[in-house]
């Protein structure tokens, strides 16, 4: 066995507190860092090649775009991208790091993002970063923002300047995740607000966030942006529900 000190502290502490994968509850190696198994880590999908060019949703057979993007109206978000598909182990992940606080897995994420980023050239002219807000009361309940903490770890190693406090949350609205799409639009209008114009005016901004579903809140957010001046706005977010 390896005898340096941090070795040493890593192997006691799954000792007492054993490391386990945070979708399928194998125990983990002690010196592995890594939260899930390899097996689970080995299942993360990444967003398919054949995908909605504007909005990443992935498409079952050919064409450029989803059906949403062909009828629609035009959008305040230009492009939107994700690393992975919320399949069954990134969605283990994202509930751990969001409902069991586990703050620590920021850095995981956010790096595999970051392995991710370059196969999106599209997103290269969008170099400020900002987080999709959380209201001030449910930052408070879960202790941080996991938009913020991924928004501050991806920026560095992608090449991004991150904007802070851009944008805030005026409204507490209710969770997205039971609603229709309808219903989401409706929910989250008017929620957002603009704090600092100056560092928006004339940039293209990249909005930070972990799951996108309906592009509900993003679109919300980025007619906020172009509203107050931004050149244009996509989206990069960890995974994409279809
Ligand atoms: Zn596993
Ligand atoms: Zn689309």
């Amino acid at each position: 066995m390896d005898l340096d000190p941090g070795s040493i502290g890593k192997y006691l502490l799954n000792v007492v507190l054993p490391a386990t994968c945070a979708h399928c509850g194998l125990d983990l190696h002690y010196l592995d860092d890594a939260p899930l198994c390899p097996a689970c880590s080995g299942g993360l999908e990444p967003l398919p090649a054949l995908r909605c060019e504007a909005c990443g949703l992935p498409l079952d057979s050919g064409g450029r775009s989803c059906r949403d993007c062909r009828g629609g109206a035009p959008r305040s978000l230009a492009l939107a991208r994700s690393a992975f598909v919320f399949n069954p182990q990134l969605r283990s992940l994202v509930h751990a790091f969001k409902y069991r606080a586990r703050e620590d897995l920021a850095a995981f994420l956010a790096e595999k993002m970051a392995s991710a980023f370059p196969a999106f050239p599209e997103l290269a002219p969008y170099t400020f970063a900002a987080a999709v807000p959380l209201h001030p009361a449910k930052r408070r309940e879960r202790g941080f923002n996991q938009a913020e903490l991924l928004a501050a770890a991806l920026a560095p190693s992608c090449g991004l300047f991150h904007l802070e406090g851009a944008a805030g949350r005026t409204r507490n609205t209710k969770s997205q995740t039971t609603l229709s799409k309808e219903k989401r639009r409706s929910n989250i209008a008017g929620a957002f607000a603009i704090i600092k114009p100056e560092l928006v005016k004339g940039r293209n901004i990249l909005l930070v966030d972990d799951v996108a579903t309906t592009l509900a809140t993003l679109e919300e957010l980025a007619s906020e942006f172009k509203k107050a001046g931004a050149r244009s706005v996509a989206a990069y977010t960890l995974a994409r529900e279809p």
